[in-house]
């Protein structure tokens, strides 16, 4: 019997790049990637004031995060962001902004972005626009200069509206990400949407999530985004507008300013169902879902060999694994969690330890079969399409043999002696 590891490298060898399709059909076509950890501002609801950064040999390279995020756009990912800690801040981050701007010229990727918080933008719009930058977010919580300081502790907002500038006038498209904040902003937030909408920008509101330990206390700045929504309806029309993003905000249009408003509501979940995004850290680190633990390891596979091929695995593998969503942490009133299903999804009839490409081909070629308990559209649909499974029906022999059960009874190859459920 072949080995799994030479499965998967066949499977590699003989199957070109797939697209990264998750176990619920839905392909990843948007990547966020951290290029640092490190920030020239210490925002209260993100940072603590006298932070320990990670030691440098843990961060991918510029060269690493550059394979890293050409192979997500080998697989089709077709927009990426790049963010931080604050993305402007790495040393010679504009040679990574050029070297991805390639798959731009190839048609490959649609859009290369970042998030950013403006302090180095006059710097340089001009550069990130001549790499193919098109639009920008820039985060924004207040136009008041002494509130500025006060929520991002070493900000100076002149520089901040500098750079928003320099960003218009070099033809990007700035949109302005601002974090409610009880008893901070809160009060402001029409002024900065009218502000925002006046000179083209449209403008997210976030509310603020409990990641990580800043020295402020969260309860505190909890301003849930219902609360603004209901009182801006107080003074404006708020027009339900069907603009997505694929990303968690929902959209509405302000009919007195023309400008679009997005409420991001991250731990409320709305768009789980059409998520389309995944996100890795600066060490490489890969997360499928904002609200989950589970995550990947792709630094050492990047680093393990010059050839991608490692990492296209560890890719396959990691994405099968991205979940349903957010409800598998958190309990939705009236709604009970989905975890058991999820994990019979992944653990019913398939042999625990057989990786997304050995599972994949396994169904592709008819060696696995329909089963009640595959929720997939894409492996329902390849399931369904598949030939009647029998052992002499597999098309290639070594895969057959790859596949051959070490225990008959749970890795069945009829319809009756699956189990009807996991
Ligand atoms: N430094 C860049 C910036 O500020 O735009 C990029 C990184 S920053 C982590 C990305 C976004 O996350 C910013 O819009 C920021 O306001 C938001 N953010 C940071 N901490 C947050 C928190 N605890 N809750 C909600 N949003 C947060
Ligand atoms: Fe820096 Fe952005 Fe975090 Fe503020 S939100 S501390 S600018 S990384």
């Amino acid at each position: 019997m072949i080995s799994q590891e030479a499965v998967i490298d066949r499977v590699q060898r003989e199957f070109p790049r797939a697209p990264l399709v998750d176990n619920f059909g839905r392909a990843v076509t948007y990547l966020r990637v951290s290029v640092t950890d490190r920030c020239d501002f210490r925002c209260v609801y993100c940072m603590a004031e006298h932070m320990t950064f990670l030691p440098k040999p843990e961060l991918l390279t510029l060269e690493e995060l550059d394979r890293l995020c050409s192979a997500f756009v080998a697989r089709g990912v077709k927009k990426l962001r790049l963010t931080g800690g604050e993305p402007l801040v790495r040393r010679d981050v504009m040679t990574l902004f050029r070297s991805l701007s390639r798959h731009l010229d190839s048609g490959a990727l649609e859009e290369l972005t970042l998030t950013t918080n403006g302090s180095q933008l006059a710097r340089f719009a001009g550069d990130l626009a001549a790499c193919g930058v098109k639009r920008i977010n820039v985060s924004l919580d207040t136009l008041d200069a002494d509130r500025f300081r006060a929520l991002t502790r070493w900000g100076d907002l002149s520089k901040v509206l500098a750079g928003i500038d320099a960003a218009q006038q070099a033809g990007l498209q700035v949109k302005l990400n601002a974090v409610a904040l009880r008893g901070e902003n809160e009060h402001e937030i029409p002024g900065l949407i009218e502000w925002a909408h006046g000179r083209g920008m449209d403008v997210s509101l976030i509310e603020v999530m409990p990641l990580g330990e800043t020295g402020s206390e969260r309860v505190d700045q909890y301003l849930p985004l219902d609360l603004v929504q209901s009182r801006l309806k107080e003074h404006w029309t708020l027009e339900d507008i069907p603009y997505r993003t694929g990303g968690p905000a929902r959209y509405v249009r302000i009919a007195e300013t023309g400008g679009r408003l997005g409420f991001i509501t991250p731990l409320t979940h709305n768009f789980c169902e059409g998520c389309n995004r995944v996100r890795v850290t600066c060490t490489g680190t890969l997360y499928m879902c904002l609200g989950q633990d589970d995550a990947a390891d792709l630094r050492a596979p990047l680093r393990a060999s010059e050839s991608d091929d490692k990492l296209h695995a560890a890719l396959d593998d990691a994405i099968f694994r991205k979940p349903k969503g957010h409800d598998f942490v958190i309990d939705r009133p009236g709604r009970a969690p989905s975890v058991r299903r999820h994990m019979s999804v992944t653990g019913g009839p398939i042999p625990h330890g057989w990786t997304a490409p050995t599972r994949l081909a396994a169904l592709q070629h008819g060696a696995l079969v329909w089963n009640e308990s595959f929720h997939s559209p894409s492996l329902r649909r390849a399931a369904r399409e598949t030939p009647q499974c029998s052992f002499r029906c597999w098309p290639l022999p070594w895969l057959r043999s790859a596949l051959a059960p070490p225990n008959s009874s749970s890795w069945a190859c009829c319809r009756k002696s699956l189990p009807t459920s996991g």
